[in-house]
Parts: structure tokens; C-alpha cells; sequence
């Protein structure tokens, strides 16, 4: 059995045209979010716009089939190299890809001027083929980053596979007893090479569309966890992993720490240089605390001008000292602007989990009451939680807890 090429491509060019249609309406959609898709979108019309060309012409030897057709599918490998690209954020690298296309349109036009053989327009589209869909495989499978999601590598094998059949329509060609004359001429090979393009291209489509779903969903992922302002983690993914890390450290016998951060007389920095620059000041303390807290700790924004830092494997001693630098960190800092009047600084209370202590609500409770006493004492200052129960189990009057250690420092 020979697979008519003539309805192999057309049917291609048909099932390239709706992909097309679906990819518009998802560019459409989420162009602000999805990068990419636009350039797929061109790629799939250019392929169905060169695949009629080609399987409408008579013999594929007029001068819109061989020259405008076949350049049409190497730009359509190369939009697709770009779409990769722009999904994975990466750079484009773009001056290989048009280099190709165009130096592919030069040879097609100089092949067809002088009436070069038929294998000559395949051999040169088979080499411009095989570089972009090999350039397209090797950014999907040889990333430098080691989780890479399945449908990368689901939609990096495709163009491997593509690349691959390139490289075989290529050596058959040129190795062949009787290769093919021409594009219709009834080859058993050439039609089980041009019907496997064609099972490839039409799967690359699904794979792109799959990472456009990957991508999605990453990006809710993140929104649902990160602050929006600043970066960090945000109070639900907190409770999440504070629940966590006290099981862990449970299991393990070891202990877990917690400082509730909260920035002193925020409110007059929003009065007096508006709310943007409050914000700012959240942000600018955010990446100041964040280098300072070891790899496994847990920073999270609560809300407003409350931070929380969970330290697991950590004592409150330990936890104290690193609330004191953080502490010292913020008031060096002298946000939200050197010589501003009333500058923020940092309360922080600080908790170490209790035996007794069955989930995450009563140690952030003993740390809020810790912070509430390092308000009430007078701001920019730390206070354990361990403080106020060795002396009365209820807040201190203003001024340092009676028990405290030599932590606090920088009064009013
Ligand atoms: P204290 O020293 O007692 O903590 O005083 P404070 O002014 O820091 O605290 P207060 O609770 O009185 O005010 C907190 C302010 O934080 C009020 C609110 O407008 C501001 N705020 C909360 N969230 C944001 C935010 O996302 N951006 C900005 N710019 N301000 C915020
Ligand atoms: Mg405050
Ligand atoms: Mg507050």
C-alpha cells in the first residue's frame, strides 16, 4: 500500500487550520500570561498556507509550491522554535532561525531558477527542517533546570522524532537505487515519511498545548501561594507549611521556633508619603529579611505590616538571636528613606513549640502575645515568649518584660 501524498498533505494543512483557530483563541485569552502562542498560532496558518500550496500545485514544481511552499513550512519550524523559546521565557534566539529561513528561501528560488532535480528542493528542505525541529528538541529535553515538567519532554520528543524523519527523508533521498522525481510520484517510503510529519505535527500542537497548561497552572500555583506584593509566602501556604514542619519536627524529636514580626508606626509612613511608598517599604523589608534566614526557614507575609518567620530545628534562644539581628537589620535599614522622621522598625515576639502544643494556632498565639509585649514595652525590640511565663502568665506592664535577657536593644 502507497499513502497519496497529495492527501497527506491536504489533510494537514486542514487539521493545521482549526489547531491554528484553538491557538489564536487561547492567545486571545491569556496573552498576558501566556508567552508563545501568538508565534504558534503564525507557525500552524504559515504550515496550512505552504501545505496547499504544495498539495494544490500539479507536480510541487511551480514556482509558488517549491519556492513559496517550501519556505513556508521552514518558517513554520522556525515560529515553532520561537514559540519554545518565548513559552520557556527564555531570550529569543531568534538570528539562527530567520538565518535559516532565509537561506532556505535562497537556495529554493536559485534551486528552482536553474530547474535543479526534485531531490535537490527536498534535501534542502530536509536540512532546514532537521536544524529548527533539532534546535526545538534540544530546548525541551536538554534544559538546564532538572524538574522539567512531562509535557516539555512529551512535546521535546515529538521534535526529536520530527528532527529524526528529516534526517531519513534526507538519506533516502540521497541514497535511494530510484528515489522519488517528484513530490506525487507513488513511494512507498516518501509516503510513510510524509504521513509520519504529519502524526508528529499534529501531536507538537497537543504538546504545545499541554505546556501551555503546565504553564497555567504553575502560574495559579504561584498566586496561590506567593504574596502578591512582595514575593514571599503568603499566610495560607504559611499554615500549610508551619502544620508541616511541626509534624516533622515532632516526628523527629526536634524543635521548632516561630518569630511574629510586626513593623512599628507603619501607618505614619502611608500617612505621610502615601500608600505607594508604604508598599515599597514592605517589599524593601522583605528581601532584607529574606538572605538572612537559612534555606530550610520559612518566611511569609500574614497581612498588612506582619511578617512571620518559622525556624524549624531551632531553640528560642537560637531564634532570639536571629530575631535581634533582624531587628537591628531593619532599624540600620532606616526605611522607608534615610532622614525620614519616624522611621519603622521591627517588634518581634518569639516562640519555641511546647510539648504540650498540639498545633500551629497556640504557638503563633504565645508569639503574638510575646509581640504584643514587645509593643506595648516600646517597639523595636524582641521578646521571647518564654519571658512572659516564667514571670506572671499575663502581658507585662509597658516597659522590658522583668525576665528578659539582654536581647532587646534600640528603645524609641
Ligand atoms: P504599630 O507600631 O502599633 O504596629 O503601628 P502601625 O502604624 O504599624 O500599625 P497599625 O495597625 O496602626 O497600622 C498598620 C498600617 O499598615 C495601616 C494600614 O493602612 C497599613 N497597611 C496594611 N497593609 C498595607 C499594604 O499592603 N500596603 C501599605 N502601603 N500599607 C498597608
Ligand atoms: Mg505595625
Ligand atoms: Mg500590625
Amino acid at each position: 500500500m502507497i499513502l497519496d501524498a497529495r492527501t497527506i498533505l491536504l489533510l494537514m494543512a486542514f487539521t493545521a487550520l482549526p489547531t491554528a483557530l484553538v491557538l489564536v483563541a487561547v492567545s486571545r485569552s491569556y496573552a498576558a500570561r501566556v508567552r508563545g502562542a501568538g508565534h504558534w498560532t503564525w507557525a500552524n496558518i504559515a504550515l496550512a498556507a505552504g501545505l496547499l500550496l504544495l498539495g494544490l500545485s500539479a507536480t510541487g514544481d511551480s514556482l509558488p509550491a517549491r519556492v513559496v511552499g517550501n519556505t513556508l513550512l521552514v518558517l513554520t519550524a522556525a515560529l515553532y522554535y520561537l514559540a519554545i523559546q518565548r513559552l520557556l521565557g527564555d531570550k529569543p534566539h531568534s538570528r539562527l532561525a530567520w538565518a535559516t529561513v532565509a537561506a532556505a528561501g535562497i537556495v529554493f528560488t536559485l534551486q528552482w531558477s536553474s530547474a535543479a532535480p526534485y531531490g535537490l528542493a527536498v534535501g534542502t528542505l530536509s536540512i532546514a527542517l532537521a536544524i529548527l525541529t533539532g534546535l526545538s528538541a534540544a530546548r525541551l529535553l536538554l534544559p538546564p533546570a532538572t524538574d522539567v515538567p512531562v509535557s516539555h519532554r512529551f512535546t521535546g520528543l515529538l521534535f526529536l522524532i520530527g528532527c529524526l524523519l528529516m534526517t531519513a527523508r534526507l538519506a533516502y533521498t540521497a541514497l535511494a537505487d530510484h528515489p522519488p522525481d517528484h513530490l506525487f510520484a507513488a513511494d512507498f517510503w516518501q509516503g510513510v515519511i510524509l504521513g509520519g510529519a504529519h502524526i508528529i505535527t499534529m501531536l507538537m500542537s497537543l504538546g504545545f498545548a499541554l505546556m501551555i497548561v503546565d504553564q497555567l497552572a504553575a502560574e495559579l500555583g504561584r498566586q496561590a501561594t506567593l504574596d502578591e506584593l512582595t514575593g514571599i509566602g503568603n499566610r495560607r501556604v504559611f499554615y500549610s507549611r508551619a502544620e508541616a514542619e511541626l509534624a516533622r519536627c515532632r516526628r523527629r524529636n526536634t524543635p521548632l521556633s516561630l518569630l511574629m514580626i510586626d513593623l512599628d508606626r507603619f501607618k505614619s509612613i502611608n500617612d505621610t508619603l502615601g500608600h505607594a511608598a508604604g508598599d515599597r517599604t514592605l517589599r524593601r523589608f522583605a528581601e532584607l529579611v529574606g538572605p538572612h534566614l537559612r534555606e530550610y526557614d520559612f518566611f511569609a507575609r500574614l497581612g498588612g505590616e506582619e511578617f512571620a518567620a518559622l525556624l524549624p530545628d531551632t531553640t528560642e534562644e537560637v531564634a532570639l538571636g536571629i530575631a535581634e539581628r533582624l531587628r537591628q537589620l531593619t532599624e540600620a535599614e532606616h526605611l522607608p528613606a534615610p532622614g525620614f522622621a519616624v522611621p519603622t522598625t521591627a517588634s518581634i515576639g518569639a516562640a519555641q513549640l511546647l510539648e504540650a502544643e498540639r498545633g500551629i494556632d497556640e504557638l503563633m498565639h504565645r508569639a503574638d502575645l510575646a509581640l504584643y509585649a514587645a509593643k506595648s514595652s516600646g517597639r523595636n525590640r524582641v521578646v521571647a515568649a518564654s519571658w512572659l511565663e516564667e514571670t506572671t502568665a499575663v502581658l507585662p506592664p509597658a516597659g522590658r518584660p522583668a525576665a528578659a535577657p539582654a536581647v532587646q536593644a534600640g528603645a524609641e
